[in-house]
């Protein structure tokens, strides 16, 4: 489980809703093809075998050939087979003959081998990464043929839906919403691009404005993965943010502003990152890309291996090690390069200025020479010594950050206490331990980076309303939009903090908006209109979510504690708080529970009874390891560190400053973060949704290698199974009678 694959393997007892995987074994018949369950212990063969039957008994069990051997299976650990006799495969998975897991599965295979990397499931259009460019898929001339097509005229395909979007926007004036879901990886943000360019070209660029927004919503993307996208061991471009486009149309339908709203930037990876993975690729792209001189005024080194853009270990790695790193980092060279260019074309073409591109990349550099601070040390035992501080790093730092020096050097090695002795209050400076030291120093260098990135896109979003027609006082025209989601899938890692629990909720929530508004509502219509039915079981999230929102609860009156200073607040206790909460509700209790429980087989590396707890997701049961989360809750900064920044003498530097009048000294993360999720919910319920699900073929993002086990993983993660269950069985096209009826009349020669 080391690449953080989110469940073990497949085990074919129905985990949701009881699917049409097992029949009764009066339908097989001798010579039925049929898969069967892998056996135990070969689970790296696939999940299913494929055999033909042998003998069907009346009763009992059948014997099926698989291969040269025979074995017995019972009835119920069939799935039925069917192969064409053109061997072709279905654009629609709804229209399989057999409909089960396995066939499904297959389908998805073949289609994958053939480099048909789309295929339906009624309206949800799946996509199997095909690591590599698969000519003559995207473009121009592809839009073109797309351009009115109704869905099923041709291969299935992102343009088709985005077409079908569009038309439905134009004609119903009806908001449109892509989701687009999917494990790191699985091709989301390409997904997503590949969306909004055919939104682009099919919504013209009649005048110079809609051209030029249609541009910059374009070159947008490259900026923000530079600044949002990392290299990480699942994907070398993966985002570390989630974000939802928007992107605005008037009445006849021409594109007239856009829009882009983020979620929840992991800043911990500005700091730290693992192994074989990478900061974010901005850092790499301006130490590739700038030239000699413009390094030099940011004391620059092409070739050094800087703290910040190494991994972890690095501050005390041998040479040995030293040099792996370099060479991890050399694979990517020239892709920075090429990047860099890139990024500097999108800032230009978003409107920055090349003071404003100076500047950026000025912070930057300062953050990475804060970085290099972050080796020094302390003698520890000595109470009265403050951490040894490299001179000419501090000042490099302070220099491009335009603070003073000494100043930043006291705020790093001393902190404020206030003492209050015989009523009287004063300030007292203690030396920062090396803990102290090394927090208020990442802390400072996350926050920068946050705030820089807040800034960009802030900028990006102004850029598009500066393009807009001024106001006349008139009533705004009525304008209809197109949000494209692109989130973070569900994550289980080896390591799961504060960040997964947010990226699992943000999950768990759409999971559950798919469930009620496609699964639910599509069965709650055959009721309504009074077609049989018989309804199946689906998966109710209710009690995750508020087991969340409650874990949620507990952080922020622990982090609240531990910002007013309170010295007994600890990660521990709020865990601990956490895990007693749940167990007295006798709902949340079954999907948060201790780790003592179910820790039999020792996944918990270790962890002691109060440092975590586990969660069964929909998706998996995670394991989440609370330590440093009090602090990670807490969106304010140091005192210390915020003043320097608000007293910077580099306008830039000033503007990203927090000088909260109040001096409020918490502010909750997971408080906005389930903010924005609701508003983000709220925004997609007033649009008419089209899903994406996006499958990642293997863990080695190499192309023509399909790993069944782990795309059937994500088949059953995702819901697939029952919607292509209902789907099936249901009744896949509708339309109101009236409707029908005013759209059709008098194209057919008989009176409607
Ligand atoms: P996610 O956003 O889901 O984490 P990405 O969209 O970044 O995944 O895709 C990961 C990588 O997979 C991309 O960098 C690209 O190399 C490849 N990829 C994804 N989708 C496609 C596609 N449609 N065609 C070609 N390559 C793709
Ligand atoms: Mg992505």
């Amino acid at each position: 489980d080391s690449e953080g694959r989110l469940s073990g393997p497949y085990d074919h007892r129905p985990r949701h809703a009881q699917t049409s995987a097992s029949m009764p074994s009066a339908q097989f018949k001798v010579n039925d093809l049929v898969f069967l369950p892998c056996p135990e212990g070969k689970a790296e063969e696939g999940p299913f075998l494929s055999g033909v039957v042998c003998e069907a008994p009346e009763s009992g069990d059948l014997v099926v050939k698989v291969g040269k051997a025979q074995q017995r299976v019972p009835a119920s650990n069939l799935r039925r087979r069917f192969i064409r006799d053109d061997g072709a495969t279905c654009q629609d998975n709804t229209a399989l003959v057999h409909l089960n897991d396995a066939t499904i599965l297959e389908n998805l295979r073949a289609r994958h081998e053939a480099d048909e990397i789309y295929t339906y499931t009624a309206s949800v259009l799946l996509a199997v990464n095909p690591y590599h460019d698969v000519t003559g898929l995207y473009g121009e001339a592809q839009c073109a043929r797309y351009r009115g097509k109704h869905i099923g005229a041709l291969p299935p395909h992102p343009y088709a839906i985005a077409d079908t979007a569009y038309r439905a926007l134009v004609r119903d004036r009806k908001n449109q919403g892509f989701i687009i879901s999917g494990e790191s990886g699985a091709g989301k943000t390409e997904t997503a691009k590949i969306v909004m360019e055919y939104l682009g070209y099919v919504s013209g660029s009649t005048n110079q404005m809609t051209a030029q927004i249609q541009r910059r919503v374009l070159q947008a993307q490259p900026i923000l993965e530079s600044f949002g996208n990392a290299v990480t061991m699942r994907n070398n471009n993966s985002s570390r943010f989630g974000k939802y486009n928007s992107i605005f149309f008037d009445e006849d339908g021409t594109l007239c502003d856009a829009s882009v709203t983020t979620y929840l930037l992991e800043s911990s990876r500005v700091v730290v990152h693992a192994k074989r993975e990478r900061t974010y690729h901005c850092f790499y792209e301006m130490l590739s890309g700038l030239p000699d001189e413009k390094l030099k005024k940011l004391h620059l080194d092409r070739a050094k291996l800087y703290l910040l853009l190494a991994n972890e270990g690095q501050a005390s790695a041998t040479q040995e090690e030293t040099s792996e790193e370099k060479r991890f980092h050399a694979q990517f060279k020239d892709l920075d390069l090429r990047n860099f260019n890139r990024l500097c074309v999108a800032l230009r073409d978003v409107g920055f200025s090349e003071e404003d591109i100076d500047l950026t990349f000025q912070v930057l550099a300062g953050l990475v020479h804060l970085g290099d601070l972050s080796g020094a040390e302390r003698d520890d035992d000595d109470e009265s010594a403050t951490i040894q501080l490299d001179e000419e790093t501090l000042q490099k730092a302070a220099e491009l950050l335009g603070i003073d020096s000494s100043e930043l050097g006291s705020a790093l090695r001393r902190r404020k206490v206030k003492i209050t002795r015989v009523g009287r209050e004063s300030i007292h400076e203690v030396p920062r331990t090396t803990l102290q030291f090394r927090h208020a120093l990442f802390s400072l260098i996350k926050a920068l980076y946050k705030r820089l990135f807040e800034r960009l896109v802030a900028r990006i979003n102004g850029s598009f309303s500066e393009l807009r027609k001024p106001a006349t006082g008139e009533e705004e025209v009525e304008r209809c939009q197109i949000g494209i989601l692109d989130i973070y899938g569900f994550e289980r890692l080896q390591r799961n903090s504060f960040e997964q629990l947010c990226i699992n909720l943000a999950n768990e929530r759409l999971q559950q908006y798919f469930v009620e508004n496609v699964l639910t509502a599509e069965q709650n219509l055959y009721r309504r209109e009074g077609l049989p039915w018989t309804g199946l079981t689906l998966p109710d999230s209710t009690p995750v979510v508020t087991a969340i929102a409650c874990t949620f609860k507990t952080l922020d009156e622990y982090s609240q504690q531990l910002a007013k200073g309170f010295e007994k607040t600890s990660d521990e206790g709020f865990c601990q708080k956490t895990v007693e909460e749940a167990q007295k509700d006798p709902q949340r209790k079954e999907v948060l529970k201790p780790l003592k429980m179910s820790n039999k087989r020792g996944s918990s590396a270790g962890l002691a009874m109060n440092e975590g707890f586990i969660v069964k997701h929909y998706a998996g049961q995670v394991e989440y390891n609370t330590k440093g989360w009090l602090d990670k809750n807490n969106d304010r900064l140091l005192v210390e560190c915020e003043e320097l920044i608000c007293g910077s003498e580099c306008n830039f530097v000033r503007t990203l400053g927090d000088d909260e009048k109040s001096k409020v000294l918490f502010r909750s993360i997971s408080k906005k973060y389930s903010a924005d999720l609701e508003n983000l919910l709220k925004t997609l319920n007033q649009c008419h949704l089209h899903y994406i699900r996006c499958f990642k073929p293997n863990e080695l993002q190499k192309r023509s290698i399909f790993n069944d086990n782990l795309v059937l993983d994500q088949i059953v993660q995702c819901g697939t199974i029952e919607l292509v269950k209902i789907m099936h069985d249901g009744y896949p096209n509708r339309c109101v009678f009236d409707e029908l009826v005013s759209r059709f009349r008098g194209r057919f020669p008989m009176s409607a």
